[in-house]
C-alpha cells in the first residue's frame, strides 16, 4: 500500500481523518472494548498485507463483539498465513492483462487504470492484496503513456479508474486525470470503483462532486459495500450531492463467509443501499487470492442465496452473482 497523495496547500479534512486511522490491531480492539480474554479468534500480527481501518468504519462496529461483520472484514487472522490449493497471488489474471504501466486491458472496449495502490482500509479478502503495485500503479509519472495508449485504442468506450482506491488521490490529481480522459473523443463513460462511501465518507467533498459532474463523460460510481451495518446517515449525506449532480451509483459486494452469507443480511444490504440511491450491480464470488480462503462461500451456498433473494426481492433489486475467471472476456454468471 502506498501513501496518500498530498496537497501543496496542506491536508484536507478527509486527509486529516485518514491520518487518525487505526494502524495497530490492539488499539482497535481496545477501542471496541474487547479485553484480552475476549479476543477469540486470536488476531495475527506480522502479516505482510498491513492493517488499516478508518475511524468512520471502526465507529460502525459493535462494541464487545469479535464477530462483528465489519471487524471481521479487516481483522488479520492466522488463516491468512496458510497456503491453500487453488489460491494464488494473481487470482484474476491482472498481470497478463497489463497493457502498459497502470493500465489493464481485459475487456475489449473497457480499460482499467490502476490509479493508486493506496486504500483507506485494508480488506483482508482483497483480491489485489498481493498485487505488485510498486511496478504497476499509474501515478503522475505514467499518466502520459496511459493516455497515449487510450488514444491509440479507438474501440475503448469506457475507462474504469480503480486501484487500490482511486478516491485516495487528491482532487487536484484526480481532476487532471479525468480532464485528460475526457479529451479523448472515443471515450464516452467514466467509471470509478471505490470503497470510500462507507469507509471515509468525508472524502466526498464538494470539489470531488464538481470534478465528477462537470466532465462531459457519463460518470458512474461503483461502490463496494458488503454489509448493511456499513451504511449510516453520514454515508447517505455524503452520497446525496453526487446523486443530485446526476452521477449514477451502483454497488458491488463480495460474498464473504460469516459476514454476509445469509439471505437476511443480503436482503437488508440490497434494500438499504437502494434506499440511499445505490442500485445493485454485482455480487462476486470470492476471487481466490492467497490468504483469503477462510472467506470463501461454496458455489452451492451461493446458489441457495441467489434463489432466496429471487423469492424475496423484486427483480430490480437483484445483483448479478458472478465470478471472474482469468482470460474470459466478461464476468461469468453463476
Ligand atoms: S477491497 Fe478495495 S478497498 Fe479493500 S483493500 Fe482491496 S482494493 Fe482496497
Amino acid at each position: 500500500m502506498q501513501t496518500v497523495s498530498r496537497l501543496k496547500t496542506g491536508p484536507s479534512p478527509w486527509q486529516e481523518e485518514l491520518a487518525r486511522s487505526f494502524r495497530n490491531i490492539d488499539q482497535l480492539l481496545d477501542y471496541l472494548q474487547l479485553d484480552k480474554g475476549q479476543r477469540q479468534p486470536k488476531p495475527a500480527t506480522g502479516i505482510q498485507f498491513p492493517f488499516r481501518v478508518t475511524p468512520a468504519f471502526a465507529g460502525k462496529m459493535r462494541k464487545g463483539d469479535m464477530n462483528d461483520p465489519l471487524l471481521r472484514q479487516v481483522l488479520p487472522l492466522t488463516e491468512e498465513m496458510k497456503d491453500q490449493p487453488g489460491f494464488s497471488q494473481n487470482p484474476v489474471g491482472d498481470l497478463e492483462a497489463r497493457a502498459t504501466r497502470g493500465v489493464l486491458h481485459k475487456y475489449r472496449n473497457r480499460i482499467l487504470l490502476l490509479e493508486t495502490g493506496a486504500c483507506a482500509i485494508n480488506c483482508r479478502y482483497c483480491f489485489r492484496r498481493n498485487f505488485p503495485y510498486s511496478e504497476n500503479q499509474l501515478g503522475q509519472a505514467s499518466r502520459q503513456k496511459a493516455i497515449a495508449y487510450l488514444q491509440s485504442h479507438s474501440e475503448v468506450r469506457e475507462v474504469i479508474i480503480s486501484g487500490g482506491d482511486p478516491l485516495m488521490t487528491a482532487n487536484s490529481g484526480l481532476g487532471e486525470l479525468v480532464e485528460s480522459i475526457s479529451r479523448i473523443h472515443h471515450v464516452e463513460r467514466l467509471r470509478i470503483h471505490t470503497r470510500i462511501p462507507t469507509v471515509l465518507p468525508s472524502r466526498i467533498d464538494s470539489e470531488l462532486v464538481r470534478i465528477m459532474s462537470r466532465s462531459r463523460l457519463k460518470t458512474v460510481i461503483v461502490a463496494h459495500i458488503n454489509h448493511p451495518n456499513e451504511i449510516d446517515q453520514e454515508v447517505e449525506n455524503a452520497l446525496k450531492p453526487l446523486l443530485e449532480a446526476g452521477i449514477r451509483l451502483f454497488n458491488q459486494a463480495v460474498l464473504l463467509k460469516g459476514i454476509n452469507d445469509s439471505p437476511e443480511v443480503l436482503r437488508e444490504l440490497l434494500e438499504t443501499t437502494f434506499d440511499i440511491g445505490i442500485n445493485p450491480y454485482y455480487l462476486h464470488l470470492l476471487d481466490r487470492a492467497t490468504g483469503t480462503a477462510h472467506f470463501e462461500v461454496t458455489k452451492e451456498k451461493a446458489l441457495f442465496l441467489q434463489e432466496e433473494l429471487r423469492k424475496n426481492l423484486p427483480g430490480y433489486l437483484l445483483p448479478r452473482f458472478v465470478r471472474e475467471i482469468p482470460g474470459e472476456s466478461y464476468k461469468t454468471p453463476l
